[in-house]
């Protein structure tokens, strides 16, 4: 990574792992995983006014209209950890949304973009075996990534509970919004130069060098 300050993107559909691959590639770069999902569920945590509005959207199997998500995260890019630069996981999901972080970053350099790729059929047995902890938000997957104790979260001893949007009937909805939606901002990254794609049907290790490899 050459530039003094990055933006990297991480698209792909809910399960292909961008929240996994966001963590280990902050703990190679040193710069912090922005995930729009978790500052809406910290909002929603805490109660906020926004919190409150997005959680109406999101147990309905919608995405959290745009005013609300640009004011939440720019005023989390603001912030001192991010001068460095920062990885973005769920951000943007359309094309109205990269163009208004395109303008954000217009002094800085243009982001990095990657895309994870895997079929609706695995994404799908993916998210239904997926617990989140209670507590600390932190992600279990029942085959691949078990908690040592049944609905115990073994970072912090929070109970293990699935979200609710991740049942068959919410995910099916959410991938079909996702497709509608990813599939022209795709096409925009890709006009730019900026995309670059990497298959997720692959151990996460083997997905993370990959990663490694375009940023270098
Ligand atoms: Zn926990």
């Amino acid at each position: 990574m050459h530039n003094s300050h990055f933006v990297l993107i991480l698209l792909g559909p809910p399960g292909a792992g961008k929240g996994t691959q966001a963590e280990l590639l902050h703990k190679e770069y040193g710069v912090p995983h922005i995930s729009t999902g978790e500052l809406l569920r910290d909002h929603m945590r805490r109660q906020t006014p926004l919190g409150l509005q997005a959680k109406s959207f999101i147990d309905q199997g919608h995405l959290v209209p745009d005013p609300f998500i640009l004011d939440m995260l720019f005023e989390r890019v603001a912030q001192d950890d991010c001068q460095k630069g920062y990885i973005l996981d769920g951000f943007p999901r359309t094309v109205p949304q990269a163009e208004a972080l395109q303008k954000h970053l217009e002094k800085g350099h243009p982001p990095c973009v990657v895309n994870l790729e895997l079929s609706d059929a695995e994404i799908l047995n993916r998210l239904s075996q997926r617990v989140t902890c209670k507590n600390c938000g932190s992600i279990y997957h029942l085959a691949f990534s078990p908690p040592k104790a049944p609905g115990i979260c073994d970072k912090c001893g929070g109970n293990l509970i699935q979200r609710a949007d991740d049942t068959k009937e919410v995910i099916t909805k959410r991938l079909e919004v996702y497709h509608a939606q990813t599939a022209p901002l795709i096409r925009f990254y890709k006009e730019q130069g900026l995309l670059h794609s990497v298959s997720c049907a692959q151990s996460k290790e083997s997905v993370f060098s990959a990663i490694s490899k375009i940023l270098n």
